[in-house]
């Protein structure tokens, strides 16, 4: 059974200030940190001006950086072979290809916006795993852009949070080119320990939801299925155009102004489907922050359950393994579980007592195993802190 560590904070540190050293012969100005995130509940509304409901993984990205006397680039990584250079003008939408768009799309989306970002080194390292809908996409951004942010003398008031997570959703779609809608890069920026955060879409607005598992006893168990998701296949930009559909056809502004009397009128069988799941989905959003203010998990239990139905069904976004990591991780004894992301693979997210953190995470591994799917990976999802600079 393969746990996830989300490493010691202090140590990753020293690695990734080791390895700047190593890569350039000098050392780092500064670290910033950045948390990938799983999402509880509310998945594909972030684009229909809907709620979202994410944690902030105890798994982050750092980014060691120092400022060149030059315009030039240099984005190396400890999970990428390729250590990508250039220079500062040189970034922009469709530059560079590679993954350290990611990074380099920060740097451009800063400038964009009137920061004087210099010339700069970059490293980066953690502990999120890549393309496992944990969002390591947004780990990588947001830890280079409050690096860069205190280089340019930034001070991270919540306002600039989401002026920085603004300019890295415009990094991972104008640059990286993969859709986003925002939730990724707002939790990573403005989470709050022992929090979920629920993210308003139409109003841009945020709320702090205490999210105290432990005096219940449970915890959430987050399954990476290895099954590499891919937004840029297709299935993410189909889904939409189907949810456009519905939203001219029912003319109103977003899904969010829809109700499901409305959604049952539309007429084309797969639109009223994919329609049906958003606005379904933002009322559990919903019921969903109410149910953990009341501390009523049960409850919390049966809306992941309808909430992985919709997806499966309504939206057509899981899959076999998917599919099996949740039906399973309920059989073993979790109160409830759902896929988490944006589909097509990805991870799975379950509430579970902590006396049965292992034998479901067993489980879970036997039922991939029989079905000769590769082994999953599990995460411990301990809902953590925001991006920051990390002390030396
Ligand atoms: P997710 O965000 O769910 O992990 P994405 O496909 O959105 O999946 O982003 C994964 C991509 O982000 C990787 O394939 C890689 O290009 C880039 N990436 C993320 N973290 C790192 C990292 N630490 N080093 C290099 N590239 C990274
Ligand atoms: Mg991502």
């Amino acid at each position: 059974m393969a746990f996830v560590s989300p490493g010691v904070p202090a140590d990753l540190v020293h690695a990734v200030r080791a390895s700047f050293r190593s890569a350039y012969g000098r050392p780092a100005d500064v670290v910033g940190r950045a948390p990938g995130r799983v999402n509880l509940i509310g998945e594909h509304t972030d684009y229909n001006a809907g709620l979202c409901l994410p944690v902030a993984l105890p798994h982050a990205t750092c980014a060691a950086v120092a400022r060149r006397d030059d315009d030039r680039v240099r984005i190396a990584s400890r999970q990428e072979p390729r250590m990508w250079e250039g220079d500062l003008a040189s970034s922009g939408p469709g530059h560079p290809t590679e993954w350290a768009s990611y990074a380099a799309g920060v740097l451009w989306a800063l400038r964009e916006a009137g920061h004087a970002v210099p010339g700069l080194d970059i490293y980066v390292d953690g502990t999120v795993p890549l393309g496992a809908g944990l969002s390591s996409s947004a780990a990588l951004e947001c830890s280079v852009a409050v690096a860069v942010a205190k280089l340019v003398g930034l001070e991270p008031s919540d306002d600039v949070r989401r002026e920085l997570a603004a300019a890295c959703v415009r990094a991972e779609t104008e640059v990286a080119g993969a859709p986003t809608g925002g939730m990724d890069q707002t939790v990573s920026l403005l989470a709050r320990t022992d929090c979920a955060l629920l993210i308003d879409f139409d109003e841009h607005s945020t709320r702090q939801i205490e999210l105290d598992l432990e005096p219940a006893g449970l915890v959430l168990l987050v399954t990476d299925t290895r099954v590499t998701h891919s937004l840029n296949d297709g299935g993410y930009a189909a889904r939409r155009a189907d949810c456009e559909h519905a939203v001219a056809r029912l003319g109103v502004a977003s899904l969010r102004q829809a109700d499901l009397v409305d959604v049952e009128g539309l007429a084309d069988e797969r639109v009223r489907r994919r329609a049906r799941h958003v606005v379904s989905e933002i009322a559990r959003v919903e019921l969903a922050v109410r149910a953990i203010e009341d501390a009523d998990w049960a409850r919390v239990g049966d809306l992941f359950e309808q909430s992985h139905a919709s997806m499966r069904d309504d939206f057509e976004i899981s899959c076999p393994e998917l599919d099996a990591a949740v039906e399973t991780a309920v059989e073993a004894g979790a109160v409830g579980a759902r896929m988490t992301g944006g589909g097509f693979g990805g991870s799975s997210v379950a509430v579970v007592p902590q006396e049965r953190v292992e034998a479901v995470a067993r489980a879970i591994d036997a039922r991939f195993a029989a079905q000769g799917f590769r082994a999953p990976a599990h995460l411990r999802a301990v809902p953590s802190a925001p991006a920051g600079i990390c002390a030396d």
